[in-house]
């Protein structure tokens, strides 16, 4: 585990300094830390004067860009703009939560038309592709590397700036039981809560909020999922798919199906669980893994294309099921198995 050493701090700080203007992007099909911390900063960044511009590219030109559903409810959407809109040049650019630059997608040539670029993220199989990297994979979340900027940069956390940051932490805490919920994490919680911000709204809309169609949906998709005890090692594997014709049926979106692998994951029958999440329009399959700790998933998504963190971790896969699924068995074949 690695934290930003006082140098990258510093360097950091003199870049969001100086900047009059910024761009700011985070990983394609973005989660809640994604856009919470992107947001986070952009709120703060705008109340201070600075000119932002947000945006998060599109995996595929078929892909509309759209945010989630279940992150509508956020303040400061409005520094959002689709991806065409998004300048070619910002000053300095700033990516969130994002582990590796293919993950920008169509945006990730921005990286070379900017003259700087700052990576704020805690993944750790981050490749540090800025000309500055804040990267720290001890932290819950990108969310808390965000909340330690405005604490050295001065700037006040406001409702406005706490609700995002909240979002990132909430989420990617999975409502503080991961183990990198640490003391600090609940302190960072309180300050937010502090502000005045609905935590019972913000929960019930990313978590408690679905359609009817998406209930059916994971009842079918839950039914099929299937066991392979012998994968990884006689650890276990339960996998299932979400097709594009299942998604077409129930009128969902990719991003919809967010959580199906909430549920998989709680077979206790295997270490492993995996949901094979098919792209409408160019059938790539989006691969969401979950371990429980005896493997990494992290390691193994980064040999398979991707990355991630060890509980949790993904790729993208352009075989079928059958094919990605032998690919998938391969790699944890031959990963090494770690104490809890
Ligand atoms: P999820 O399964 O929720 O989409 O992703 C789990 C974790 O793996 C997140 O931290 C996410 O950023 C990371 N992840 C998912 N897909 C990819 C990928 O294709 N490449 C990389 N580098 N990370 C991914
Ligand atoms: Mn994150």
């Amino acid at each position: 585990m690695t934290a930003p050493s006082e140098r990258d701090w510093v360097a950091a700080l003199a870049a969001l300094d100086e900047a009059t203007e910024v761009g700011l992007l985070c990983h394609v099909g973005p989660d809640g830390d994604a856009l919470g911390s992107m947001l986070g900063l952009g709120a703060a960044l705008r109340a201070r004067g600075t000119k932002v511009v947000a945006s998060f590219g599109t995996a595929s030109p078929e892909e509309p860009f759209a945010v989630p559903a279940a992150y509508s409810f956020l303040p400061a959407l409005d520094l959002l703009v689709p991806p065409e809109q998004f300048p070619a040049d910002p000053k300095l650019l700033v990516t969130f939560d994002t582990g590796s630059a293919d993950r920008l997608g169509s945006l990730a040539d921005r990286l070379e038309t900017a003259p700087q670029s700052l990576v704020v993220d805690h993944h750790t199989t981050n490749t540090r592709y800025g000309t500055l990297n804040l990267v720290d994979d001890t932290a819950a979340a990108t969310a808390v590397v965000v909340a330690g900027l405005l604490d050295r940069l001065g700037l006040e956390i406001t409702a406005e700036v706490a609700a995002p940051l909240y979002t990132g932490l909430v989420t990617d805490t999975g409502s503080f039981k991961y183990a990198a919920t640490t003391p600090a994490v609940h302190e960072l919680a309180a300050r937010l809560l502090a502000t005045g911000i609905r935590h019972d709204l913000i929960s019930r809309a990313i978590w408690d909020t679905a359609s009817l169609g998406y209930v059916r949906l994971l009842g079918e998709v839950c039914a099929r999922t299937e066991l392979d005890p012998a994968a990884a090692g006689g650890l276990g594997l339960v996998w299932t798919s979400v097709l594009a014709e299942d998604l077409d049926r129930h009128g969902l979106a990719l991003s919809d199906v967010e959580g199906v692998i909430d549920v998989v994951r709680t077979a206790q029958e295997a270490e492993v669980a995996v949901v094979f999440k098919q792209e409408p329009g160019t059938g790539a399959l989006r691969v969401s893994t979950r371990s429980k700790g005896a493997i990494d998933m992290g390691a193994v998504c980064v040999s398979l294309g991707g990355g991630g963190h060890r509980f949790a971790a993904g790729y993208t896969s352009y075989e079928d099921v059958a094919t990605t699924l032998d690919q998938l068995r391969a790699a944890l074949g031959t990963a090494p198995h770690l104490p809890a």
